[in-house]
């Protein structure tokens, strides 16, 4: 009997790329592109694979490692999520171009929504300015199988393809056939052709015209070809004469495909789905544009297989205001539209979801809120220039004023001081925040910048030894790499001051009263006439990385009668163990959350919390 079992998108993906028999796959972790490298790295654990796993510093390097070996004539894959994409735009335009000799898969994972990103952008549109074909799959088994045809379509033309997931495709389950994970045998084997691999500016316009040309073979793979997915259901006289049609790609085919059988209508409107929405086969287009009156397209994000039909007046989509441009297309927004393009009543209206009761917050006892309360004392005028990751969250504690993109915060800290010192106004001290991994990813060239023209500002590195927001991927600090090899370890504070900063602390923000002082003597630094830019690292395992060990004694923590229950702690603390009870009503502490860190004995302006040690 076959093996099933029940996959998260993410899991079939790397089941999928192991199918395909690639031997690399490099990524830098962000939503929801994360659990796809570590499903890959338990399966070769569980397979015995002999592959090189990766968790890069940045979405660049992982794509150049994997695109190295493809060049080598091996399958590989390099993962991110749609923003990390832009970080890699740069090595996609260039292998576009280059092509690749093994299959090699970009995986970008978008975001619509967006749930946890700073964009809602389209990875489909970069694939279409890069000129790579895109698969867009509608659910985990499709992903799998996507995974599986981009390997073997990007090995077919030489060329990247990318593969886009969203959101829900990545978290969704499903339940799957399991078949034999294949050893992969292709030996390492590099040919120079430096008239390929470093192409002069004058052979890259050869390689335009090849690239161009192998679009247009790619659109005529039978592979890849547009499916009229009901075309069995749909009664005579629908299938071709019909005058309106759905055409779509990705998950929210999905759900119009369950629209469409709930309101009775799965054997009356021609449906289409397209794995790989671009490029679409010129064939296609004519067809569809000379058999349809009125064709609908749903597709997220952007217009992508709009922009490739040209009769305008045709289509329904994004670029007519008939599907809405901004947002995730979710099930009742697209009964909402496909009611209205087919004549039906409009549905009842949605209620809106209820406003959650609480705000997202950083977790009871997080590191970083002891260093950001610590930030707020000790500049309390400050410009507070932040960055990805969960300490954006101290956005909620009034100390995080901007974010932008990964490792933003020390060049708009740069850019704050230039502004206010070229303007002779008074300067506000100015006070940056940048994760461990962030620094690492994008923080040391800002740095770098900052040094050498003379801004000066404190940069807090929030060091909790760990890419924690995505799930604990090693940093390049921890000293071991993916497989729990030990490598070397590199130090944010060698870092640091190799980049030219000479004010270089390190202290735990637990240890509360010192954390101060240190960003203190960093703000004097930063202020001197001969000072510069100080940089202080908080230094304190993530409370929710099972890798780390616990270090610190447990408190139990107990609510004198100086309790006024004025609600400081909690307004401006925020920590989730701490509950207020109503006006001058004294507060408690919720033990279930509370991690015993000790740190709100410091808040508290009147002494109403006390410390008892419950040892370690
Ligand atoms: S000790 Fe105080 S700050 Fe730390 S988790 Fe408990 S309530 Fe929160
Ligand atoms: S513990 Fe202190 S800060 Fe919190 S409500 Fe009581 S008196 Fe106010």
């Amino acid at each position: 009997m076959t093996e099933r079992s029940i996959l998260l998108g993410n899991e079939a993906i790397a089941l999928g790329l192991l199918e395909a028999e690639c031997t690399m796959a490099a990524s830098y972790p962000g939503t929801p592109a994360s659990e796809i490298l570590r499903a890959l790295a338990s399966l070769k654990e569980r397979h015995k694979l002999d592959l090189h796993l990766e968790w890069s510093i940045n979405e660049k390097a992982a794509f150049e490692v994997a695109l190295a070996n493809s060049y080598t004539g091996r399958r590989s894959a390099t993962i991110m999520k749609q923003v990390g994409l832009n970080v890699a735009a740069d090595p996609l335009m260039s292998a576009a171009y280059t092509g690749v000799k093994g299959g090699f898969v970009l995986i970008s994972a978008d975001d619509p929504g967006p749930h946890s990103s700073q964009t809602e952008q389209d990875s489909r549109l970069i694939a279409m300015v890069a000129k790579i074909p895109v698969f867009d799959p509608s659910s985990p088994e499709e992903a799998r199988e996507y995974a599986r045809r981009a390997c073997a379509l990007s090995e077919k033309h030489e060329i990247p393809v990318m593969l886009r997931p969203t959101t829900r495709v990545c978290h969704a389950r499903q339940d799957m056939d399991l078949r034999p994970v294949p050893h992969p045998k292709q030996f390492p084997l590099f040919e120079k052709n430096p008239g390929r691999w470093a192409a002069t500016p004058k052979f890259r316009l050869v390689l335009h015209r090849q690239l161009n040309e192998k679009l247009a073979r790619i659109s005529r793979d039978p592979d890849c070809a547009p499916q009229l997915v009901n075309g069995d259901a749909l009664g005579p006289g629908t299938r071709d004469g019909g005058r309106a049609c759905i055409v779509g790609s990705g998950v929210v085919t999905a759900h119009a495909q369950e629209i469409l059988g709930e309101l009775g209508l799965w054997d009356r409107v021609p449906f289409y789905r397209l794995p790989m929405p671009y490029p679409l086969p010129e064939s296609f287009r004519d067809d569809l544009l000379s058999s349809y009156d009125r064709i609908l397209i749903l597709e997220e994000t952007d217009p992508v297989i709009e922009l490739q039909l040209q009769n305008r007046e045709k289509i329904f989509g994004r670029t007519t205001g008939h599907v809405p441009t901004a947002g995730e297309l979710l099930p009742e927004v697209v009964e909402g539209i496909l009611r209205s393009f087919l004549g039906l009543d409009p549905s009842p209206p949605v209620e809106p979801p209820a406003y959650p009761g609480r705000r997202p917050t950083l977790c009871a006892g997080c590191p970083h809120r002891a260093a950001f309360f610590a930030i707020k004392k000790a500049f309390p005028k400050g410009i507070y220039p932040g960055d990805i990751g969960c300490y954006t969250l101290g956005l909620n504690l009034g100390v995080v004023d901007t974010v932008l993109c990964m490792g933003a915060s020390i060049n708009q800290a740069a850019g704050f001081y230039h502004a206010y010192r070229s303007a002779r106004r008074d300067m506000p001290p100015i006070c940056a925040t940048i994760g461990d991994s962030t620094f690492f990813h994008a923080g040391v060239p800002a740095l770098m910048n900052a040094v050498v023209q003379g801004a000066r500002f404190v940069l807090v590195v929030l060091d909790n030894s760990t890419t924690a927001m995505t799930g604990h991927q090693p940093t390049p600090a921890l000293g071991r790499n993916l497989d729990g090899i030990p490598v070397p370890r590199l130090s944010i504070a060698e870092l640091a001051k190799a980049c030219g900063v000479r004010s270089v602390a390190e202290g735990d923000p637990y240890d509360f009263d010192r954390f101060l002082d240190l960003l203190k003597a960093a703000g004097r630094h930063a202020g001197a006439e001969d000072g510069g830019v100080a940089v202080v690292i908080a230094k304190r395992p993530c409370l929710m990385d099972r890798n780390q060990p616990r270090t610190w004694p447990r408190l139990r923590i107990e609510v004198n009668e100086k309790c006024k229950g004025c609600d400081f702690c909690v307004k401006q603390f925020e920590c989730p163990a701490l509950r207020p009870r109503g006006e001058k009503e004294p507060i408690v502490i919720d033990d279930s959350l509370c991690s015993g860190c000790g740190v709100c004995v410091r808040v508290c302006p009147h002494g109403a919390l006390e410390a008892v040690s419950e040892g370690h």
